[in-house]
């Protein structure tokens, strides 16, 4: 066996990995994909993730999914996938674990509104976002900022891009000028991530009270799980239902997913994650349970994501978001000196200033942002 384990020649091994972007000395006993995992494992934003929102905001109860347990799941499902197909179970893991490490407190209300405020200034993207955490905002280690990660980490954080910025990201941007495909696994990290939230979320749904079985009983995936629960224990307790049905699910899609992708990559037989990048995207579901998947996210969006008491959180959101960022900008010295960085940021050069007060928000856990505003004081904790 190698170095690089029974891995698929279409995986990424880390020997032929394309590298950091300063180099370093090969570490003694971990290979370079198992070192960007723990570096991201290890930042202050991964940390953070613990108090940020998913769909729930985090003081609601304690057992709704946070960012950092949905990175959790993300990352369990993607290495179980990558796994099955040979892939690089590390490699996913690291990028599983960071794909979230951008977002705004208060989940997608935040960054809606941090765009909004951004409008003018080159906007937000919480995956961008990622991206410039990973390559610049953390200030952990003595000779780079940033976690100073692998391109195969990086091209699997950068999930989404517009043109413009990728048009300034260089190498790492240049697959959606081109409209190629990253590694696999990159497209398992990225599945992972809808199985997951179209998961969990049904079961905090379902908690909540916003979501109710007989309703989600429309939705194919939730119906055959549920039934099958259902014959086999008819008296079965509610939560241990909603579990069940849960568990089943998630394995009927990541079956589905394994399966097709497998038939996928054996007709194509690349011979190297070259030839991966290169070639259709080959990570996904037959079109029946991509149909089905699709419509369960579409019934979160209409009955939960857009339930009366979600908008109401996220307006809350909005308005804290916002008036943080109006606040800062009058008074941009109530910004911890440790948050601001003077030589502006790489990608969008448009304000430096504005992109500094952006970072600084979009780094706030919820209650951290809630007791800023409530408060109306300085930046400093
Ligand atoms: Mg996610």
């Amino acid at each position: 066996m190698t170095i690089d384990g029974p891995l698929a020649v279409y995986a990424a091994h880390p020997s032929r990995s394309r590298g950091r972007q300063l180099d370093e000395p090969a570490a003694r006993r971990r290979d370079v994909f198992a070192r960007d995992r723990d570096r991201i494992v290890h930042s202050n934003a991964f940390r953070r993730l613990m108090y940020k929102t998913q769909v729930f905001v985090n003081h609601e109860g304690d057992h709704y999914r946070t960012r950092l347990t949905h990175s959790l799941e993300v990352a369990q499902i993607g290495r179980t996938i990558a796994l099955a197909l040979g892939l690089n179970e590390t490699l996913t893991e690291a990028i599983c674990l960071a794909h979230d490490l951008g977002h705004t407190p208060f989940g997608h209300a935040g960054q809606d509104a941090l765009n909004a405020c951004m409008a003018d200034f080159g906007g937000f993207e919480h995956n961008l976002q990622s991206l410039r955490i990973v390559d610049e905002l953390e200030h952990k280690y003595a000779e780079f900022d940033g976690l100073n990660l692998t391109f195969e980490t990086r091209e699997g954080i950068l999930k989404h891009c517009s043109r413009r910025n990728a048009d300034a990201l260089g190498e790492i941007g240049r697959r959606f000028l081109e409209r190629t495909q990253p590694g696999l696994e990159a497209q398992v990290a990225d599945i992972a991530d809808a199985i997951a939230y179209n998961n969990h979320d049904v079961e905090d749904g379902l908690r909540s009270g916003i979501l109710h079985i007989d309703a989600l009983r429309e939705q194919p995936l939730f119906d055959e799980a549920c039934r099958d629960v259902m014959s086999k224990y008819p008296d079965l307790a509610v939560d241990r239902l909603i579990h069940e049905t849960k568990r089943r699910m998630i394995s009927t899609v990541v079956d589905n997913l394994v399966r097709h992708s497998e038939a996928s990559i054996r007709a194509l037989n690349p011979a190297d994650i070259d030839a991966v990048r290169a070639a259709p995207r080959l990570i996904s579901f037959s079109s029946d349970v991509a149909e089905a998947h699709l419509s369960l996210k579409r019934f979160l969006y209409k009955n939960l994501y857009q339930h009366d008491t979600v908008l109401a959180m996220q307006e809350r959101a909005r308005q804290i978001v916002t008036a943080l960022f109006e606040r800062f900008s009058e008074a941009p010295e109530r910004i911890p000196g440790e948050f601001r960085h003077g030589a502006g940021p790489r990608i969008r050069d448009e304000d430096p200033g504005k992109r500094m007060i952006a970072d600084y928000i979009a780094g706030m856990t919820d209650r951290f942002a809630r007791d800023l505003f409530e408060r109306g004081g300085s930046g400093a904790n």
